[in-house]
C-alpha cells in the first residue's frame, strides 16, 4: 500500500460489538487507518435498520481505539453534531445532506474534520459550493467525497465519472476520497472503479467492508469480504 494513499474502510453500519471488531482487527492489520462505520443511517425505507444510535458509536470507538484507528462516521442532524463529536474523528455529511446549508453551516463551526459526500444529483457547482459553506464559517479541514450520481446507467447503482474526479483535483485546494462502493452498489465492480478513480488523481478511497457481506443489515451487495479487500490492497 502506498502510504500517501488515505484508506478508509469498514461496514455500511455497525451492527454489534463483533462485527466492527473483527473489522477493525482485519483492516489495521493491512494498515488501513480510517474506521468507517454508520452509527445513523439515513435509509430510503423508514423500516429498515437506521443503524444503532449512540450504542454504534461506542462501539465503533472501542474497535478504533484498540487497533489504533481513526473513526469517521455520519452525522445527520444537527442536534446529533455534539453527539457524534465525542466519539468520532471526522464528521461524514452523507450525500441527502450536502443540499443542507444550515446544517454545512453548523459544520463549519465544529473543529473536527469533515468528509463532505457529493450529492446524488448535485452538479460539480453545488457540491463545490456545499464546502464553501463549511469553509466560510471556520472550518477549513475538509475532505471531498466523490460517490457517483444519477444518470441513464442503471446497471451500477450510480455512476462515478472519471470526468469529475479530474475536474474536482483541478478546481478545488481539498482532498479528494473516491467511494467505489455506494458507486457501483455491487462488490463485483468496487475494485476497477477503485483502481480507475487512483488512476484519475484521488487522494484516498472509502471502501465498504463487511466479514460477512451476505448477512449485512446494509447495503450487503457492494460490501467487500475481506479476502476481497485484501486482494483490491494488494493490486493498489
Ligand atoms: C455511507 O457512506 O454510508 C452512505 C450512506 O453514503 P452516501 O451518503 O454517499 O449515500
Ligand atoms: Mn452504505
Amino acid at each position: 500500500m502506498m502510504s500517501e494513499l488515505t484508506i478508509m474502510a469498514g461496514p455500511c453500519a455497525v451492527e454489534n460489538r463483533e462485527q466492527i471488531r473483527s473489522t477493525a482487527e482485519f483492516l489495521s492489520g493491512l494498515g488501513v487507518k480510517i474506521l468507517r462505520g454508520g452509527a445513523f443511517k439515513p435509509r430510503t425505507n423508514p423500516d429498515d435498520f437506521q443503524g444503532l444510535g449512540e450504542e454504534g458509536l461506542k462501539l465503533l470507538r472501542a474497535a478504533a481505539d484498540e487497533f489504533g484507528m481513526q473513526v469517521v462516521t455520519e452525522v445527520m442532524d444537527p442536534r446529533e453534531i455534539e453527539l457524534v463529536s465525542q466519539y468520532a474523528d471526522i464528521l461524514q455529511v452523507g450525500s441527502r445532506n450536502m443540499h443542507n446549508g444550515p446544517f454545512l453551516k453548523e459544520l463549519g463551526r465544529q473543529s473536527k474534520p469533515i468528509l463532505l459526500k457529493r450529492g446524488m444529483s448535485a452538479t460539480i457547482y453545488e457540491f463545490l459550493q456545499a464546502a464553501r459553506y463549511i469553509e466560510k464559517e471556520g472550518n477549513k479541514n475538509i475532505w471531498l467525497c466523490e460517490r457517483g450520481v444519477r444518470t441513464f446507467m442503471d446497471e451500477t447503482r450510480f455512476t462515478l465519472n472519471l470526468g469529475s474526479i479530474a475536474v474536482l483535483k483541478a478546481d478545488s485546494p481539498y482532498p479528494l476520497i473516491v467511494d467505489p462502493s455506494h458507486a457501483a452498489g455491487k462488490s463485483a465492480y468496487v475494485p476497477a472503479m477503485a483502481k480507475g478513480a487512483l488512476a484519475a488523481g484521488a487522494d484516498g478511497l472509502l471502501i465498504e467492508v463487511h466479514p460477512k457481506p451476505t448477512e449485512a443489515l446494509c447495503d450487503k451487495e457492494q460490501a467487500l469480504s475481506f479476502e476481497e479487500f485484501s486482494t483490491l490492497m494488494k493490486s493498489l
